[in-house]
Order: structure tokens, then sequence, then C-alpha cells
């Protein structure tokens, strides 16, 4: 049957299976998830004689929340033989038509398919020669991607990915470089929010020097050595103390205020925000800011550890789309499950106007 194969960080797969039927429902699309515990993937099985490729562009990757990656998939291929996981491979790739430019393998984000890598190394070759040789993979397809998900070493199911609705990072995952001087591990988050939010070409104009921006619950200062690389200048709202060596560049000032109470002296840039607090109190501060237009653009975290993670991001990210609706202040919002978020999700909101 027509399916997405949508992928997701290992223990969410109940998440993006209640996000995908959620959204794809409200498209006005019919069909089912398909789930294994720890997974690291969702299957969307569409019903009806729609190609899946019409849902996969109405509910495109970038309006997900838990999904790194999305591709059109064709049925998983089980029980290959160990002497020749090519044929079937193959078979299925002329069967359905697809022509592409690239082959990528790729495995769940777990550590039992991980162990896959050698496998795969070896079939890279062989198996791109054959397609190349049955005219599958060509130079000129529209930068199409040919992915194939090896769970195990006998099965694999091939996904098609195209451009400008799909993760250009192997498995959805971007490999960010940990900054030696950086204060804490949550660093990366910040970086791989702007790289997911901020297209590149907006940063000199969107991320830079000489602009104001507040870190709520900074320390030790992860989130503000991010905006202080930047060349910002900070106001870093933290009972707990902030990083000797980044309040030494003198673009520091931190207050030991709360977060949930503290107002800016002028409008800033930025607003960003680590406070592990109640998603919905974090929300309504967030939406203070916003419609006083404290800030142009803000960076926020919610922390999920209940149970029905899904459901409260859609409850958190609605009530801040209506206070915006409300107050008449435009803004785009984004929220993903980044790499480097746990239990936890990324929003970003930017204002239009
Ligand atoms: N983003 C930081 C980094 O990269 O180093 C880590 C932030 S840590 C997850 C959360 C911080 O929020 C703690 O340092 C805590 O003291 C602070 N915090 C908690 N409640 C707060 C409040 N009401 N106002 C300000 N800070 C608060």
């Amino acid at each position: 049957p027509q399916q997405l194969l949508l992928y997701c960080r290992p223990g969410f797969e109940n998440d993006l299976s209640a996000e995908i039927a959620a959204k794809a429902a409200l498209a006005g699309w019919h069909g089912y998830p398909q789930t294994e515990a720890n997974g690291g993937h969702v299957r969307f099985v569409v019903l009806g004689e729609e190609p899946a490729n019409a849902l996969h562009r109405d509910v495109p990757l970038d309006s997900l929340v838990f999904a790194r990656q999305s591709l059109v998939a064709l049925d998983p291929l089980v029980d290959l033989s160990r002497d020749d996981r090519l044929s079937p491979i193959v078979k299925q790739v002329l069967d359905s038509g697809w022509s592409f430019e690239s082959v990528w393998q790729e495995t769940p984000d777990t550590n039992d398919a991980k162990a896959l890598s050698g496998l795969i190394k070896a079939l890279g070759r062989p198996l791109e020669a054959a397609l190349k040789k049955r005219g599958a993979l060509r130079r000129k397809a529209g930068g199409r991607r040919l992915h194939l998900l090896w769970t195990t070493g006998d099965s694999v199911q091939l996904g098609m990915s195209f451009p400008g609705n799909r993760s250009e990072h192997p498995g959805g995952i971007p490999r960010l470089r940990f900054p030696r001087e950086a204060p804490s591990r949550s660093t990366l988050k910040l970086e791989e929010a702007w790289h997911v939010f901020v297209p590149r070409v907006a940063w000199p104009e969107r991320l830079s020097e000489g602009m104001q921006a507040a870190d709520l619950g900074a320390a030790p200062g992860g989130w503000t050595y991010q905006l202080v690389r930047k060349g910002m200048y900070v106001y870093a709202i933290d009972n707990g103390p902030m990083d000797a060596t980044l309040m030494a560049t003198g673009q520091v000032d931190h207050l030991r205020e709360d977060g949930f109470i503290w107002e800016p002296p002028n409008r800033l840039d930025w607003l960003v925000c680590d406070i592990v607090d109640k998603p919905i109190r974090v929300v309504e501060m967030i939406e203070r800011w916003l419609t006083r237009r404290w800030c142009r653009e803000a960076v926020f975290n919610l922390k999920l550890p209940m149970k029905q993670r899904w459901q409260e991001v859609e409850r958190c990210l609605t009530h801040l789309d209506q206070r915006l609706h409300e107050t008449r202040v435009p803004a785009e919002i984004r929220c993903r499950h980044l790499y480097h978020d746990r239990e936890e999700v990324t929003v970003h909101v930017r204002l239009l106007a």
C-alpha cells in the first residue's frame, strides 16, 4: 500500500504517530500509522487511490514536530536472503518506476540498527552499479533521492525524498561539533535551532553583531555562548552562576531575577528561553513578550515529561497561535523535536510585521 515513512527519535513513535494521523486527517486524508516501540520510525499507510506523494506535499516535513525525515515509501521488504539482498531491492525499484540521482542507505537511530553499518557499506557499490545499469540511478533526476532504511540485516524499506521537502542530513540528524569553550552541552540545542529555523542566507541579517538578546534560564551559559559568539549583547537571567569566561567578554549582563517576571529595558532582537517549567506557563510568558513586541524572534523549549507529548505540544501551539491572532500580531510559528532535544521540543517564532 501507499505510505509515508517518517524517522524520529526512538521512544517518540507514539507522538509522531498521533501527530501524523491528526495532520493527515486535517488535510482530508484517510490512513493509519504503524510503529514498533523504540523503532525510531513511523509508517503512515494511506487508504484510497490518491498517491502518497500528494500527502507528502500536503503535510511537508517542515510542518511536522516529531519527524526528522519524511519519505514516500514502498512496502517493506522482509526476509531478504543473505546470499542475494540486492535482486529484490532492484526489482522493487524497477517495478515502481522510480528514478533518482542519489542513493542513501540509512538505519533508525537505535544501537541495534547502527550495528548494521558494515553490511550497508558492503552493499553500497554493487547496489549503485545495479541501479545505474538498469537506468534507475541517473544523473538528471531532479535531485530525487532513494533511501534504504535497514531495520535488520534482512529487512529494509525503500523510500524517496524530494528537494525542498526533506532533511539533507543522513538519518535526518545534523552533525554539529561541540564547541570546546561552550559552558554546557545544551549549547547545541540553540545552534541546531538556528540551522533548522533560520535559512543560512538570512543569518547575516537576523543573527548579527550588535543585536540585543535576552536568555531566560541562562546558567551556566550554553545558549548565551551562542548569542555572544554572534556578536550580540545578552541579558542573562538566572539565579544560578554564569560561566566566568563568558562573563569576561563584557557582552553579558547577568541578572539574578525571575525569568517569568523580568521585563527588558528596551525592545530586543532575540528572546531565548530554556527554563524547565510547565509548557503552558512558558508559552504564556512568551506570549506576553511577543504581543508587546519586546523581541522580534524567539526560540524556546517546551519540556515534555508527560506521556502524551504530541497532545501537550498541540495544546501549547494552538494557545500561542490564537493569542497572536487575537492581538493581531502576525507571526510565523515553527516547532521541531530537534536531534539535540531529549524530552522537549523547540519552538521558533518570528514576528512578520
Ligand atoms: N540554556 C542553558 C545552557 O545552555 O547552559 C541551560 C539552562 S538550564 C536547562 C535551566 C535554567 O533555568 C537553570 O539554570 C535554572 O536556574 C533556570 N531557571 C529556572 N527557573 C527560572 C526562573 N523562574 N527564572 C530564571 N531562571 C530560571
